[in-house]
């Protein structure tokens, strides 16, 4: 495989996967640059809208897609904003409003009951019928922290504490983010599946 479409027309995971798959030997096309539009994200899983992505993008481009759907689940919220991370203010992609409600819904929550997650689930198609798809799953741990701090990359970063360290994500720079992060994590382990893969 060497050229892959990538479902995802997000500027801040198109530029984080650009940075990850630099060192892959494969062409990656975002499915914006074919005119591929946002797959409906139906699921009730992450699982669910991964695999929806990647078969719309497959299907559209008639090339092998690699597709994540990822989000941010907080333990006190009982999950939330998860598969509703990108619009959880209301509307699409508002990630200052998004931060804002996400503050507002923890008001007086002590530290210790702050705990969350970003996950990431990466799903990688050879074609739209491929009925056995690589998965790979990662989950990164931290807290939400009482006030944003930090202006880098995208969505809730500047809300995020990962545990072990004392600045946001937003504070990172991209090089530690994408070796730490769930999106980077889920490619080491795609990567590893490939390569059991090939060498099978
Ligand atoms: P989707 O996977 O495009 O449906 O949306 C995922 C949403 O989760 C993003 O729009 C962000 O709000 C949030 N999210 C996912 N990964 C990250 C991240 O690495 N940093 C900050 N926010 C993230």
């Amino acid at each position: 495989m060497s050229r892959i479409v990538l479902a995802s027309s997000n500027p801040g995971k198109l530029k984080e996967f650009g940075a990850l798959l630099a060192d892959s030997g494969l062409e990656v096309i975002p499915q914006g640059s074919l005119g591929i539009e946002d797959a409906e994200e139906t699921g009730l899983t992450f699982i669910e809208n991964a695999l929806l992505k990647a078969r719309h993008a497959a299907q559209a481009s008639g090339l092998p897609a690699l597709a994540d759907d990822s989000g941010l689940c907080v333990d006190h919220l009982h999950g939330a904003p998860g598969l509703y991370s990108a619009r959880y203010s209301g509307s699409h992609g508002d990630a200052a409003a998004n931060n804002a409600k996400l503050l507002r819904e923890l008001d007086g929550v002590p530290t210790k009951q702050r705990s969350a997650f970003f996950i990431c689930v990466l799903v990688l198609l050879q074609h739209a019928d491929d009925p056995s798809p690589l998965v790979a799953e990662a989950r990164w741990h931290g807290r939400i922290l009482t006030e944003g701090r930090g202006t880098g990359g995208f969505g809730y970063n500047p809300v995020f504490l990962p545990t072990g360290y004392n600045q946001s994500v937003a504070e990172m720079d991209d090089a530690l983010k994408n070796q730490l992060s769930h999106r980077g994590q889920a490619l080491v382990l795609l990567h590893e599946r490939l390569s059991e893969l090939r060498h099978a």
